[in-house]
């Protein structure tokens, strides 16, 4: 869906399709060379990384495997509820190879500080993160992000696979909701 779609429910476009497509196009070719001659693993974390998994790997010039995991987040809130509930693990088996967990955006970086300890007890050979958006709260865990695609003001975006109350994620790029939209 594009802007001219949903214009009376968008406050502010954050990040337009063309910057998503140039951004991931960088974040593609530095993966291409960090990994290459690596066994790679590319773990999108469901639903709302499915976007940026998608146009991303197809960045990517190496060899390498796609796997998912679903994990609990906002339900129909806009607040993180500071749970983490693996819904959905992973089909294959991750020992001695490079795990590059994909998300959509990092927050509070809760969900990707347990996913990372999680996968790492499977004995990888490396556990890295790569995530599309980073809010600024991010910074205050220490959970260390290994490429970002966007650093964004700390506001509630949609799109671009994040939702609102499941609606939303089919825009083609992230922007704000406008207040009536929340029954505001
Ligand atoms: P964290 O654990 O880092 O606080 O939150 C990560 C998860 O919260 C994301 O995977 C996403 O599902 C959800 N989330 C955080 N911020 C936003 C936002 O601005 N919009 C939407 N739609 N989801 C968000």
């Amino acid at each position: 869906m594009r802007l001219e779609d949903c214009k009376d429910d968008i406050v502010r476009v954050v990040v337009t399709e063309e910057q998503i497509k140039e951004r991931l196009a960088e974040m593609g070719a530095q993966i291409s060379e960090d990994y290459a001659g690596e066994p790679l693993v590319v773990v999108g974390v469901l639903r709302g990384a499915v976007m940026v998994v998608a146009d991303l790997v197809r960045e990517i010039s190496i060899p390498l495997h796609m796997d998912w995991m679903a994990v609990s987040s906002y339900g129909d809130s806009t607040k993180s509820s500071g749970v983490v509930r693996i819904l959905k693990d992973l089909n294959s088996d991750i020992a001695d190879v490079n795990v590059l967990i994909v998300e959509d955006i990092i927050d509070t970086g809760l969900t990707l500080d347990y996913l990372k300890q999680y996968l790492e007890a499977r004995g990888p050979k490396s556990v890295r993160i790569a995530t599309f958006l980073r809010k600024p709260d991010a910074a205050q865990v220490d959970v260390p992000v290994d490429y970002v695609g966007f650093d964004i003001p700390n506001e509630f975006v949609v799109g671009y696979g994040l939702d609102y109350a499941e609606d939303y994620r089919h825009l083609n790029f992230v922007g704000t909701l406008a207040p009536h939209v929340y029954g505001g």
